[in-house]
C-alpha cells in the first residue's frame, strides 16, 4: 500500500513536470508538485509556488516556509510528517516594467491545475486536510469560504473526512506587533488542532457495515 502511493506520486511528479494546461508553464522555472511524505494522513495545501519555490522546485521554502517550518516544529512534526503542496504548481507572476512580483492565480488557472491536485489528494487519501489560506480554502472546502468567519472550523470535503482552513503565513507575516502575534498565534494552534484530529480519527474504531445496521 505505502509502496503503491509513492509509486503513484512519482508517477504524477514525472507527468506533472512538463504540463502545458495553462499559460503559467510558459514562464516558470520548475513545477512545484509538492513535497514529503506521501504515506501521511496529513496534507497542507497552500496557493501557490513563489519566486524561491520556482526557482527550487519545492513548496514553502521561502519567508512563509520558514514560518510554516516553524508551527510544524512546535506541534512536534516535520516536513516528514506531512505533505505539502499548492492548489496551482506553478508561479503565478505579474510582469510590470522591469519587476516580476507574485500574483494569486486565477480562476482559469486553479481549473486547468486541478486535476493534479485531485489526482494528488487521491492517491494520498488524508484524513485531514489544512488549508493554508482563502484560495485553497475556495477550491477544497467551498467556494465562498471566508477566513474570518470560517477559519478553525471542520468541514467535511470531497478530499478528505476532516478538512480545516488557516491563515496563510504569507499573510501572518504582513501583520506586525499584536496582529502578527494573534495570527501567528492562530496559525500554530489550528496545526496542533490538525495533529489531534488525525490522532483522534485514527484511535476511532472504524464502523463495519453491521455495527452501522445496528445504530
Ligand atoms: N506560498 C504558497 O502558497 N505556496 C508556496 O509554496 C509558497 C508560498
Amino acid at each position: 500500500m505505502a509502496e503503491e502511493i509513492t509509486a503513484r506520486i512519482e508517477e504524477l511528479r514525472q507527468q506533472s513536470s512538463t504540463c502545458r494546461r495553462c499559460d503559467l508553464a510558459l514562464n516558470r522555472r520548475n513545477v512545484v508538485f509538492g513535497e514529503g511524505n506521501p504515506v501521511t494522513p496529513l496534507v497542507l495545501v497552500g496557493e501557490g509556488p513563489g519566486e524561491t519555490e520556482d526557482a527550487t522546485g519545492r513548496p514553502f521554502v521561502g519567508r512563509a516556509g520558514a514560518l510554516l517550518d516553524e508551527v510544524l516544529r512546535e506541534n512536534g512534526m516535520t516536513r516528514k510528517h506531512v505533505f505539502i503542496c499548492n492548489v496551482v504548481k506553478c508561479r503565478p507572476t505579474l510582469v510590470e516594467a522591469s519587476s516580476v512580483r507574485n500574483r494569486p492565480p486565477t480562476s482559469d488557472e486553479i481549473e486547468a491545475c486541478k486535476p493534479w491536485l485531485v489526482s494528488q489528494l487521491d492517491a494520498i487519501k488524508p484524513i485531514v486536510i489544512v488549508c493554508l489560506g482563502a484560495t485553497a480554502a475556495n477550491v477544497i472546502i467551498h467556494k465562498s469560504f471566508r477566513m474570518t468567519q470560517e477559519r478553525g472550523k471542520w468541514f467535511e470535503s470531497s478530499f478528505a473526512p476532516h478538512t480545516v482552513a488557516t491563515y496563510h503565513p504569507a499573510y501572518v507575516l504582513r501583520l506586525h506587533g499584536e496582529g502578527f502575534q494573534a495570527a501567528r498565534a492562530s496559525l500554530s494552534e489550528d496545526i496542533a488542532a490538525a495533529r489531534r484530529k488525525v490522532i483522534e480519527a485514527k484511535s476511532r474504531p472504524k464502523l463495519s457495515l453491521l455495527d452501522m445496521m445496528e445504530t
